[in-house]
């Protein structure tokens, strides 16, 4: 699959960008509060160049290894999100190049992450993945246990708590996410309403190319798209692949 032009993303930019703007006046939400995290996993550096050049500012990749291959040379205001699951041995490196940790589940990983963050002073969002599809393979905390997992939670002081994340049921009918996705909503909204170490725990990580409307209707603060924008990912590409 060749990546796309410029041209081309160009004009999925447009896309992609009306299908948000219709999806947040039919709930009356702002544009503005809907944060688009331009998912670049399994793409080439040079479509992250072409994204850059539409104004992407903030990037998705869901392996550790890939967002330092791309995003250890820091540019002014743009940013790296992990959006996979990050094995303990990563978390270095993960937090390293990583403005924000979308796929945080055990108490282990919290810890590691405050103590490698209070080496070099550095502050990280982190947000904490629920399991909201009840299908066992995928990662995160069960929908049982997430109130739980969270109030075990310590105060920290470099990481900072900023709230949800969940992946849609994967059906192919984007309404099958919604009960996840509202389950995520109240949860956020029940942590944020205790305040302390949950007084910023806004956001809502929740919706991809396929069920984005029906996470903005459910209040998703930052959605997470790449096919729509980069087109489809070519999943032999090696990781080290030059880039
Ligand atoms: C790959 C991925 C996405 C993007 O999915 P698309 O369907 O291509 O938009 C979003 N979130 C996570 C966690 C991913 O791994």
């Amino acid at each position: 699959m060749p990546e796309r032009s410029f041209e081309e993303m160009k004009a999925a930019q447009a896309v992609l960008e009306s299908r948000i703007v219709a999806a947040c006046n039919k709930c009356g939400r702002a544009r503005e509060r809907v944060l688009l995290i331009w998912v670049s996993k399994f793409h080439p550096m040079e479509s992250v160049e072409k994204a850059l050049s539409l104004g992407a500012v903030d990037f998705g990749e869901n392996r550790v290894q890939e967002a330092v291959l791309k995003f250890s040379v820091k540019r002014p205001g743009v940013r790296c999100h992990i959006i996979g699951p990050v094995q303990s041995n990563k978390l270095r490196p993960a937090a390293t190049v990583a403005d924000a940790i979308h796929s945080i589940d055990d108490l282990k990983s919290v810890g590691k992450l405050e103590r490698i963050c209070s080496e070099f002073g550095k502050h990280l969002d982190i947000l904490f993945e629920v399991n909201t599809s009840e299908e066992a393979s995928k990662s995160g905390v069960s929908m049982e246990d997430a109130e739980s997992f969270l109030l075990s939670l310590p105060e920290t002081e470099f990481v900072r708590y900023r709230g949800l994340m969940t992946i849609g049921k994967n059906t192919g009918v984007a309404e099958d996410s919604r009960k996840g996705f509202a389950f995520l909503r109240n949860l956020r909204d029940k942590m944020k309403a205790r305040g302390g170490a949950f007084s910023d725990f806004s956001e809502l990580s929740m919706g991809m190319t396929g069920d984005l409307e029906v996470a903005i209707e459910e209040g998703a603060t930052m959605i997470r798209v790449g096919t729509a924008l980069f087109g489809e990912r070519d999943y032999s590409r090696p990781v080290n692949d030059p880039v």
